[in-house]
C-alpha cells in the first residue's frame, strides 16, 4: 500500500494554515480568505464561514462542527462518504448548486477519524467557539440583528498520521514518530519525536544514511521542504515513505532557532548540546508544525535528545522487510520477530522493544550493560516474578502525560499518572533491596527516585482523585471526599437534596393520599411530581383556583405532571451546588495540570525506566522458556554460532509439537564465505535467516537462540532473501532482486554480515548463473564481508578450490524408498541436487507434469552429459503424446521395455542404482521405440 499522505486539492501544496505565502500578481485579483470575501461571492453567510476556514486547510479534510454533529461538504464530503462508506446527501445551495454534504455524530466521531487518518488524509476539527446566545450577544455589540448571528467557529486541531495522542487512534504497542528531514549547506539531519510519549531526538547524518535511518524508525509522517519533495521522491520511490511537503520557507535557520527557544523557553540553544544548522532546521520545523497542527497545545516534549550518527547497526528497508523484523512480508506482526520476542507485560515496554529491535547498536558496552540486565532475572527468577507482579498493574502513564500536558487529558489520566508513580516507588524499592540489580539498572534506579516535588505531587494525586473516575472532566465527580471541604459542602447539598427529595414525595402522597404520586426527573421540565391521571382532577381544580401548593405543569395520555415552589426550590438550589461544586472541581483539574508541567520531564523518565525494566524482563522470559544463551561479543572476525536455532519458525514448530533442527555457523577467518547448496525445502533460507537474525539479536543486547554464540561486531546485514517485485516503481521480479543485491555489493564492508538466496534465479539460466558466479567473486575478493550465499547453481560449489575463504556447505537429505527426508541438517561439502520435481510432486503438480518433467530431466542430463543439449526438442516427444498411456490392446509380453521394468527390483536397489536403471530405461524407450 502506497505511504503518501493524502491531500485534498492535489494542486496546492500543504500549507497548514494562513502562514503560508499566497503570492499575488498584478492581473489575479488576490484570492477571497475571509468570511466577507466569500459573502461577496454569494455565498450564504454559513457557507461563507465554512469557505474561509477550508481555504486556510486546503489539504485537510474540514469538520465543521453543527450542533451534534462535525459535517463536511464538497470534495471532502465525496471523499469521506466513500471511504467511511456513509451516506452523501444534499443541503441547500450555495451559489446556485446543491452542496454535497455528509456527516459524523460529535460524540462518536473516533471511529470514523481512524479510518480517515488510516487511508492516509488529514483532518481539521473545527469547533464552534461560543454559544449561541454568547453569538447573539456579539451581534448585538456590533450593531447587526441578533437573528442574523452566526455562531464562531475555527480549527482547534488538525489530526495528521504523525501527530495522533489518542490511545484509541494509536497501536498500544506501535511508536509514531513524527520526522522532519532538513539540508542546511550540505549537511543533513533529522529530527524526530513521539507526541504519544514525548520523545524527541535529532541526529545529524550523512546523504548515504538517511534511507536506513528513515527505514529504522518506520515514522508515520515525515516532514521534507517542498523544494526537496521531488528530488526525494525521485530517488527514494512515491510511495515509499509517508511524506508530507511543507512550505520551503518554514526550513529558514533563524525561524527554527526561534521556535525551538519559543518551546523551549530558552534563547540559549547550546544548553541542548552541540547543535549544527541543520540539526536545529529540522527541529524547529518539526515543533513548528506541531504548534501548528496543534494549535498551540503542544503535548509535553522531552528536550531534544542528540543522537550521534553510526551508533547504530545500518539495515536497509529490503532487509528488514525480508528477515520480517517488526512485520512479516504480509504485513502481520504475527510471526515476526518483533513477535516471536515479546513478552513485555506494558505498552511502553512493547514500544521500547520495537525500538530498539529497529535499530540494534555498534557500542559492545551498552550491549553488554543489555545483557547484564537480563542475566539479573534469568539467574534470580525470583526478582523476576516479582518485577512481573509489579509491572502488570502498570498503565501506559507516559501517553496520560501527553494527553494531559497536550490539553486533552482527564480525570483518568491522573489516575494512570498516580499509579504509575506509586509502581515507580514501589519497584525502586525492590531495586535497592537487590544490590547486583542495583549496579546493572542504576540509571533506572535514579529515574525511579522520585523528587521530593514529585513525591508532593503523588501525594496530592493519592488524595485527591477517585479511584474509580470519570472520563471526562467536565462530568465531574471525580475528587474524593476529604480533599477539599467547600467540595464536601457541596457534595452533602446534593447528596442531601436527593434525601430532601424523597421526604417531599412521601410528605405529598401523604397529603393527596395518592399511593401512586412520584417526583420525577427529565430534561425538559426538570423536577415534577407525576400522578396516574384517574386521580388528578382534585388537584387540577386546586391548582387551576390557585388555592393549593399543586401547580398544573403538563397533561399526558395516563398521567398528569405537576409542581410546587418548593419543589422548585430544591432543585434550583441542587442546580446550584452542582455548577459550583463542577466549577471548583474543573479549577481544581486545572492546578493539577499547572503543577503537573514543570513535572512532565521526570515522569516520563519513570516511564521510561519502568519500559527498561520491562524489556529486561521479556528477553529474561524468553531466554527461559525457550533456551536462548547470552551471547559473546567477539573480535571483529569472529562469528561462531553453535546450535543455533531460528527465533520464530522454531515457535511456530513447537506450536506444532515438532522441533527444530539446531545448526552450527562458523564464519571465521578462513571461512568466512559459505556457498549452500541442498534440495529445495531443505531449510536454506531458514538457515540464512537465522543467522542473520541471531547477529541482530545479539546487538539489540538480548539473548539468542543457541547453545553458544560469538560475534565480532556487525556494522551493517544485507539479505536477499526470496522474490519480491514492486510494479508500483515499474521494477519487475528480476530488476528488484538486481537493486537489492547492487546495493549489497555496493555498501557491504569487510565487518558486515550478507545472505543472498538464489541470486540470479529470476531470469536464463546461463544468465543467472554467471551474475551468482560474478557475485560470489565480489563478495570474496571486494567485499570480504561474511556472508553465506544459497544457490541452487551447483556449478558454484568449484569456486571453492579457487577462493580460499570460500567453503561449501549442503543441507542434508535422506532418500528413502524413493522419497527423500528432509534433515534440516548443514553438513561440509557440496549437494549434487535439487530435488525440485520431487517437492513439486509434495505440492501437488499434477502427475502427467512431473513424469514427463522427470523426463526431461533425463533429457536435459544425458544431453548436458553428451553436449547435445540443442536439440532437446527434436529428442523429446510432445507432451500429449509422452502423457499418453499405452493402448489397451497392446501386447506387453512383445514389449522389451515391459521385460526389463519387470525383471527390476526395487527394493534390492540403492538410490543410484535405481537412478542408473531410469537411465537404461528411458534409452531403451527411445531406441526400441517401445511406447508406440
Ligand atoms: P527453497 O530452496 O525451496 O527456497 P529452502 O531450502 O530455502 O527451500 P526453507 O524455506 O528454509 O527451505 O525451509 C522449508 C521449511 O522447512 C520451513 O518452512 C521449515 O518449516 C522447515 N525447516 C527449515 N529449517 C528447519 C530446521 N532447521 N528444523 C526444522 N524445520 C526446518
Amino acid at each position: 500500500m502506497g505511504h503518501a499522505q493524502r491531500t485534498i486539492d492535489n494542486n496546492s501544496p500543504a500549507p497548514l494554515g494562513r502562514d503560508a505565502p499566497h503570492p499575488a500578481t498584478q492581473e489575479s485579483p488576490p484570492p477571497p480568505t475571509t468570511a466577507d470575501d466569500f459573502m461577496a461571492l454569494g455565498h450564504t453567510p454559513m457557507m461563507a464561514q465554512y469557505h474561509s476556514v477550508k481555504q486556510a486547510h486546503p489539504d485537510c479534510l474540514l469538520f465543521y462542527r453543527m450542533g451534534d454533529f462535525y459535517e463536511l461538504f464538497y470534495d471532502d464530503a465525496e471523499i469521506a462518504s466513500s471511504v467511511l462508506d456513509i451516506t452523501l446527501t444534499k443541503r441547500g445551495k450555495s451559489q446556485g448548486d446543491a452542496i454535497p454534504m455528509c456527516g459524523v455524530p460529535y460524540h462518536s466521531y473516533d471511529p470514523y477519524l481512524a479510518k480517515l487518518i488510516k487511508a492516509g488524509y488529514k483532518v481539521a476539527i473545527c469547533e464552534q467557539n461560543e454559544t449561541p446566545d454568547e453569538a447573539k450577544a456579539r451581534a448585538k455589540k456590533e450593531g447587526k440583528p441578533a437573528s442574523k448571528a452566526l455562531v464562531h467557529r475555527d480549527v482547534v486541531r488538525v489530526i495528521t498520521q504523525g501527530t495522533l495522542t489518542e490511545d484509541n487512534l494509536l497501536g498500544a504497542k506501535d511508536n509514531n514518530y513524527l520526522t522532519c528531514l532538513a539540508v542546511v549547506n550540505k549537511q543533513y539531519a533529522l529530527a524526530y519525536a513521539e507526541l504519544s510519549t514525548g520523545d524527541f531526538c535529532v541526529q545529524p547524518m550523512n546523504n548515504e544514511d538517511i534511507q536506513t535511518i528513515l527505514d529504522s524508525l518506520q515514522s508515520a509522517e515525515i516532514l521534507i521542504s517542498e523544494d526537496l519533495a521531488l528530488e526525494f521522491e525521485r530517488q527514494y520511490g512515491r510511495d515509499t515513505y509517508p511524506v508530507t511537503p511543507v512550505n520551503s520557507v518554514f526550513f529558514s535557520y533563524d525561524h527554527a532557532r526561534r521556535q525551538m527557544g519559543k518551546i523551549f523557553g530558552t534563547e540559549n540553544l547550546e544548553a541542548f548540546g552541540g547543535f549544527g544548522r541543520a540539526e536545529i532546521t529540522a527541529a524547529g520545523v518539526l515543533l513548528d508544525y506541531i504548534d501548528r497542527t496543534q494549535k498551540g497545545k503542544i503535548p509535553h516534549l522531552s528536550k531534544p535528545r542528540q543522537v550521534a550518527s553510526g551508533q547504530i547497526m545500518q539495515i536497509d528497508g529490503a532487509t528488514r522487510r525480508n528477515l520480517e523484523l517488526i512485520r512479516t512480508m504480509n504485513g502481520e506482526k504475527k510471526g515476526s520477530l518483533l513477535w516471536a520476542l515479546d513478552q513485555t507485560l506494558t505498552n511502553a515496554g512493547g514500544r521500547l522493544l520495537q525500538a530498539q529491535i529497529c535499530a540494534p547498536l555498534l557500542d559492545a558496552g551498552e550491549i553488554l550493560s543489555r545483557l547484564d540486565r537480563i542475566s539479573i532475572f534469568t539467574e534470580d527468577p525470583t526478582l523476576k516474578e516479582t518485577i512481573e507482579d509489579y509491572l502488570k498493574s502498570v498503565p501506559d502513564f507516559e501517553r496520560a502525560l501527553a494527553r494531559l500536558t497536550a490539553g486533552r487529558g482527564g480525570p483518568r489520566d491522573f489516575l494512570s499518572i498516580r499509579a504509575g508513580l506509586t509502581s515507580a516507588e514501589v519497584m525502586r524499592g525492590v531495586l535497592q533491596n537487590h544490590p547486583q540489580a542495583r549496579e546493572v539498572f542504576d540509571k533506572v534506579f535514579q529515574a525511579l527516585s522520585l523528587s521530593p516535588a514529585l513525591c508532593a505531587f503523588l501525594d496530592i494525586l493519592k488524595k485527591a482523585i477517585k479511584d474509580e473516575p470519570p472520563f471526562l472532566a467536565r462530568d465531574g465527580g471525580f475528587i474524593q471526599e476529604g480533599y477539599n471541604s467547600r467540595l464536601d459542602e457541596l457534595y452533602a447539598l446534593k447528596d442531601n437534596s436527593r434525601k430532601l427529595i424523597a421526604g417531599l414525595q412521601s410528605k405529598y402522597k401523604t397529603d393527596t393520599k395518592i399511593d401512586k404520586l412520584k417526583i420525577s426527573f427529565n430534561n425538559v421540565l426538570g423536577y415534577f411530581i407525576e400522578i396516574p391521571a384517574r386521580h388528578a382532577d382534585a388537584l387540577l381544580e386546586e391548582s387551576r383556583g390557585g388555592n393549593g401548593p399543586y401547580i398544573h405543569r403538563q397533561t399526558m395520555a395516563n398521567a398528569v405532571r405537576f409542581t410546587t415552589s418548593e419543589l422548585a426550590d430544591l432543585e434550583r438550589d441542587m442546580a446550584q451546588a452542582a455548577e459550583k461544586s463542577l466549577g471548583l472541581e474543573l479549577a481544581m483539574f486545572q492546578e493539577f495540570l499547572d503543577a503537573l508541567l514543570p513535572l512532565a520531564d521526570e515522569i516520563s523518565n519513570a516511564a521510561k525506566a519502568m519500559a527498561h525494566i520491562d524489556v529486561a524482563r521479556s528477553h529474561a522470559q524468553m531466554a527461559l522458556n525457550h533456551d536462548y544463551v547470552r551471547p559473546n561479543i567477539g573480535n571483529a572476525a569472529e562469528f561462531h554460532i553453535e546450535k543455533g536455532r531460528h527465533p520464530v519458525v522454531e515457535l511456530s514448530l513447537k506450536a506444532q509439537n515438532e522441533s527444530f533442527m539446531p545448526n552450527d555457523t562458523d564464519l571465521g577467518s578462513d571461512q568466512s564465505l559459505w556457498l549452500l547448496t541442498g534440495p529445495n525445502m531443505a531449510g536454506k533460507s531458514t538457515f540464512l535467516r537465522q543467522n542473520a537474525l541471531i547477529t541482530i539479536m545479539a546487538q539489540i543486547g538480548c539473548y539468542v537462540p543457541a547453545a553458544s554464540a560469538t560475534i565480532g561486531l556487525v556494522d551493517k546485514v544485507f539479505s536477499r532473501v526470496g522474490a519480491s517485485d514492486d510494479l508500483a516503481q515499474g521494477r519487475s521480479t528480476f530488476m528488484v532482486e538486481m537493486v537489492e543485491t547492487a546495493a549489497i555489493l555496493n555498501q557491504a564492508t569487510p565487518q558486515s554480515l550478507v545472505i543472498l538466496d538464489e541470486i540470479g534465479r529470476g531470469t536464463a539460466t546461463f544468465d543467472g548463473l554467471s551474475i551468482a558466479w560474478a557475485c560470489v567473486e565480489h563478495l570474496h575478493e571486494r567485499n570480504k564481508c561474511r556472508g553465506l550465499f544459497a544457490t541452487h547453481y551447483h556449478e558454484l560449489t568449484s569456486l571453492s578450490a579457487k577462493l580460499p575463504r570460500l567453503v561449501c556447505y549442503s543441507m542434508a537429505v535422506k532418500e528413502w524408498k524413493g522419497d527423500i527426508i528432509f534433515l534440516h541438517n548443514v553438513v561440509q561439502g557440496s549437494a549434487d541436487r535439487s530435488y525440485g520435481i520431487h517437492v513439486a510432486k509434495l505440492a501437488g503438480l499434477p502427475g502427467d507434469v512431473i513424469n514427463r518433467a522427470k523426463d526431461i530431466l533425463a533429457h536435459l542430463q544425458k544431453g548436458e552429459q553428451s553436449g547435445k543439449l540443442s536439440s532437446l526438442s527434436e529428442d523429446l516427444p510432445l507432451f500429449s503424446t509422452a502423457g499418453q498411456a499405452p493402448a489397451s490392446n497392446t501386447d506387453h509380453t512383445k514389449n522389451p521395455l515391459y521385460d526389463a521394468l519387470t525383471a527390476l527390483n526395487p527394493d534390492n536397489m540403492s538410490p543410484k542404482e535405481a537412478l542408473e536403471q531410469l537411465y537404461q530405461l528411458k534409452s531403451l524407450a527411445h531406441d526400441s521405440d517401445a511406447l508406440k
